[in-house]
């Protein structure tokens, strides 16, 4: 599943080819996404690509008439290719562009998102939202206070999208592991200082996987490339049952939710 890195990727891939463009012609070729897409979304041919941004794993397109918001769901992939490149199955709505190339959304699953905002409020999807992790409004601090009083897990209370955005089930193991912090234990019992511990591993794994991306950018533009998610060192995730990197105990699992997650009992308390 494309996670914030993925996305943020995507856009830093695609962004260059969109910016200042008019669209041509938008394709729907399949409406039923995660929501139906509106007839609206058609009916943009002719405005210009006044920028692209990310908020949480929303890919915002802003157009004159108002904003095209775009989520990969669960398959979900954008690539930027000529127009005469051949279709693929799964290649959904094309967007394209006046220089002869298009922004092509493939999504086999079909949980992906193409919606449009007319006007420039955000979308309703956008308002309950916590700050993005790689934001200065997020740190160990606003951890902490958000967290007094819960009793949920940690790790769920890191994942839940109100608390911040973006983290996903991996970067969750990843950056617990980091901090040093049991998943399992209660969010409102754990220390400021080890949320700032927390919030600094929380940017760093996110980051890195970022920054592992970038090698990958080429593959926007690739007909036959599929755009990359890319291959990141894991300490934990995956790993129950195998000796931690770090101490060489072996790392143990518990579930949240539906989730299991994988520790170690020695590194995190
Ligand atoms: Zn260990």
């Amino acid at each position: 599943m494309p996670e914030l890195p993925e996305v943020e990727t995507t856009l830093r891939g695609i962004r260059p080819h969109l910016e200042g463009r008019t669209l041509r012609e938008v394709i729907v070729r399949e409406s039923r996404l995660r929501w139906p897409v509106s007839d609206e979304v058609a009916g943009l041919a002719g405005s210009r690509v006044l920028g692209l941004s990310r908020r949480a794993k929303y890919l915002l397109i802003r157009l004159e008439p108002g904003v095209l918001l775009i989520h990969l769901g669960m398959s979900g992939t954008l690539r930027v290719v000529d127009a005469s490149v051949p279709l693929r199955k799964h290649d959904h709505v094309d967007l394209l562009l006046d220089d002869g190339q298009v922004l092509r959304f493939n999504d086999p699953r079909r949980f992906g998102t193409v919606l449009f905002q007319a006007g420039d409020q955000p979308h309703g999807l956008l308002a309950k939202l916590g700050p993005e992790p790689l934001s200065d409004d997020f740190d160990g601090p606003w951890l902490f206070q958000r967290s007094r009083g819960r009793k949920v897990a940690v790790k769920s209370f890191i994942m839940d999208n109100a608390t911040v955005v973006g983290v996903g089930n991996i970067y969750a193991h990843e950056s617990l592991f980091l901090a040093g912090i049991h998943p399992s234990r209660a969010a409102g019992r754990i220390s400021r200082e080890r949320y700032e511990r927390l919030a600094a591993s929380i940017k760093t794994v996110l980051g890195r996987a970022i920054e592992a991306g970038g090698t990958t950018l080429k593959d926007f533009t690739r007909a036959d490339g599929q755009p990359g998610y890319f291959a990141q060192s894991l300490n934990v995730y995956g790993r129950a049952g195998q000796p931690c990197l770090q101490c060489g105990a072996r790392l143990k699992a518990d579930r949240h939710g539906q989730r299991s997650t994988a520790y170690c009992p020695q590194c995190q308390r």
